[in-house]
Parts: structure tokens; sequence; C-alpha cells
């Protein structure tokens, strides 16, 4: 039986104060509950100080695909394991549209993040264009095969997928629970083709605008395995009441 895997996705949120009251809130009220926070770089010391020994992890959300060197600004695989990450998200659709990563650069550092025993958690989605050109399983299978091809689908069992629909993140509208179960059901499919029981095992997140009121209906799909949370993952009882739906 596969698990369910909620992570919050802070994106560029966040001071110290503000975190360590966030901290202070999920921590008690998700004991025994797996869940993930995805925090900028400079606060995954205060994340590893505040959650270790918790049932919450952390990572980031971003990694280079180089292991070390001259390259201004860039944070490796080995610098995250230095904070005690587990995840690393890569392929964010931020990060595809607003700087340019393409399908061969996230799977470099799909890549490296396995490398280093990270786990990455890969998004995938198409636009509101791709959508209503009926292109969104081309698209998302495009973004998959790009990583594939290079990592091989064994490769799977050690990841995370987050099917997050680029006009669902951050504006409010969410994928009808219909709509994101057929693109899951399609990316569980699709892997299933070259691997079953990858496949089975496979964690498919759902991300867009997830919030407690639409969390339940969403969590009860049966190829929804969990949730990349953005704007919600900053308000503790709305990541809360996400996690408690998933874990249900
Ligand atoms: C995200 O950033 O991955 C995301 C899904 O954002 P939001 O929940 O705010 O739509």
């Amino acid at each position: 039986m596969r698990k369910k895997l909620v992570a919050g996705n802070w994106k560029m949120h966040g001071s110290l104060a503000e975190n360590a009251a966030l901290l202070a809130a999920i921590k008690p009220a998700l004991t025994g509950i797996e869940a993930a926070v995805c925090v900028p770089f400079p606060y995954l010391g205060q994340a590893q100080a505040a959650l270790a020994g918790s049932s919450i992890t952390w990572g980031a959300q971003n990694v280079s695909e180089q292991a070390k060197g001259a390259f201004t600004g860039e944070v490796s695989t080995s610098m995250l394991l230095d904070f005690g990450c587990k995840y690393v998200i890569v392929g964010h659709s931020e990060r595809r549209s607003l700087y340019g990563e393409s399908d061969a650069l996230v799977a470099s550092k799909y890549l490296a993040a396995q490398a280093a025993g990270l786990t990455p958690i890969l998004c995938v989605g198409e636009s509101l264009d791709e959508r209503e050109s009926g292109v969104t399983e081309t698209v998302v299978a495009r973004q998959l095969d790009a990583v594939i091809r290079v990592a091989g689908v064994a490769s799977l069992a050690k990841a995370v997928v987050a099917y997050e629909p680029v006009w669902a993140i951050g504006t409010g509208k969410t994928a009808t629970p219909e709509q994101a179960q057929a693109v899951h059901a399609y990316i569980r499919g699709k892997v299933a083709t070259l691997d079953a029981g990858v496949a089975a095992q496979l964690i498919i997140q759902y991300g867009g605008s997830v919030k407690a009121a639409n969390a339940a209906e969403l969590m009860a799909q049966p190829d929804i395995d969990g949730g990349l949370i953005g704007g919600a993952s900053l308000v503790a009882d709305e990541f809360i009441a996400i996690c408690r739906a998933a874990a249900k």
C-alpha cells in the first residue's frame, strides 16, 4: 500500500520569526504524521534544529546539478545534506518558466539529487494553453521521459512525482478531483508500461491551490498520494488540516 506524503513549498516566504512560529505550531500537531517542508536555503538550519526527531522532514526547493566549484549563487547536494535535508524539489514550474530550466537541466538536477541520496520531488504539469490545446498528457510525458531517459524508470522508486498544473498554482483555481485523478492515472499508467512494480509504489502528489477546504476530496482519489502545497503551507492550521486529510 502506498503511503501519502504532503510537502509544503514555502517558496520565497518567511523570516526567522515567522518560521519559528509556523514550525512550533505544526510540529506537535503532526506528531506521527509523515510530512515535509521545503524551505528557502537560509532557513534549512532553522528547520533542522526545529524538526529534528519529529515526524516532519525538510528539504530545499532547488539544487545545483554541479557538485562544487565556481558556480556563484548555486547550492550543491552536499550542502543540502549538511543540513539534514531529505527532499529537494526539482523542476517546479516557477523554475522552468521564470528561470528557463529545461527538461534536460531538470533531469540533471534529479540525477544529482539521487546520486547524493536526496529524494527528488519532480514537478510536472501543463500550462493553461497546453491544457486548452489538449496536450496535457504529451507535456507531462515529455517532462517525465526527460528524467527516465537519463536516470531510468527504476530511479522513480526513490523519487516523488508532483503533478502541478501550472494554471492551478497560486491562482486559487484547483483542478477538480476528476481532472487531477485523470492525469495522475495517466502518469502511473505510463510508468507501468515500463515497470509495473515501480508504478504501483510511486508517490504522485497533486499541487495547485490545495487548501484545507478541498484537500479531503483530492486525497480521496485513488492515484493521488498526497500534495505539494504552496500558499496554504504557510498557514499552520491549513497545512495541519491538509496533512491530516491525507493521513486519513
Ligand atoms: C506550489 O508552489 O507548488 C503550489 C502548488 O502552490 P499553491 O499551493 O500556492 O498553488
